[in-house]
């Protein structure tokens, strides 16, 4: 770095797009555009907590869909595509979907199950959602995956990166991502990400305290709604506090930060679950 070292993130970003004038002038057509486009507000399913966000559905979709479409290259020979674990995942993931779905119809839901020994699990803007079968041990059985993919669907359909996304004011970074198709070669995208300071994609921005809690308690919902007994969450969670005391604690423990006063939480939604589960049964 030159003489801009030690300014703005915004300042070097700007240093670098200003060598590049081609670039530059379809960032600021980018950037002009998404300015005027206003912020949609949107309700966030079972929680109903209002949020102003820019990025449209179909923005969050091709966003997810870069980064998953990245990650499958990337670990191609880690995908599995047939046998019980692949046949488990996927028949979970359709119940959760078929769920989430409802609350975001333009959503396409993808699911891949990657051998890998992280217990983890996420689930992309747009819907596209990756499982690593690290983390069937502490699933265990179809309801504890529900618990997990209803939460991290849960993130998508609130709309927790693209809210992210506008709290660090990266959505003209976001929009200019969105353009890179044309406007950037892959390096010069990772630059200006690097510049940023964001370790990795827009996309992959850590959640808050609260997204977390709020994913919690939409996603207990969901695998309620999808036919699992609320209450195999309850004991879901427990594993994972159980396993986060372990020597080497879960990686979507290290992710969801899981305290004993998460259990609580949880434990507290059960009786509006029990509802939506007492539901899908008369149903
Ligand atoms: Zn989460």
């Amino acid at each position: 770095m030159s003489s801009a070292t030690g300014s703005s993130p915004w300042k070097r970003v700007l240093a670098f797009l200003v060598a590049r004038p081609l670039i530059a002038i379809v960032i600021a057509a980018v950037v002009v555009g998404i300015s005027l486009l206003g912020t949609h507000s949107q309700q966030t399913p079972v929680t109903h907590r209002h949020e102003h966000v820019k990025l449209t559905d179909a923005e969050q979709m091709r966003l997810g869909s870069q980064q998953y479409e990245k990650t499958l290259r990337q670990d191609a020979n880690q995908i599995i595509s047939s046998g019980p674990k692949y046949e488990q995942v996927q028949r979970v993931a359709q119940r959760i979907a078929a769920v989430a779905g409802r609350d975001k119809p333009n959503f396409v839901w993808r699911v891949t199950l990657l051998r890998k020994h992280e217990a983890n699990a996420y689930c992309l803007p747009g819907g596209k959602i990756v499982v690593y079968t690290g983390i069937l041990p502490v699933t265990r059985n179809d309801a504890g995956l529900a618990t997990v993919l209803g939460h991290e669907v849960a993130h998508a359909t609130a709309e927790h990166s693209a809210e992210r996304i506008e709290r660090e004011h990266l959505t003209k970074v976001a929009a200019a991502i969105l353009a890179g198709g044309v406007a950037f070669t892959p390096s010069q995208y990772l630059h200006i990400l690097a510049l940023l300071g964001v370790g990795g994609a827009a996309a992959e921005l850590p959640f808050s305290r609260s997204q977390e809690s709020e994913a919690d308690h939409i996603g207990l919902v969901y695998m309620a709604r999808a036919g699992y007994d609320p209450h195999q969450a309850v004991a879901f969670w427990q594993r994972m506090l159980a396993a986060s005391k372990g020597k080497e604690p879960p990686e979507f423990a290290s992710d969801h930060p899981s305290t004993a006063s998460r259990v609580e939480h949880v434990r507290g939604w059960v009786p509006e679950a029990e509802r939506a589960y007492a539901q899908y049964q008369s149903t």
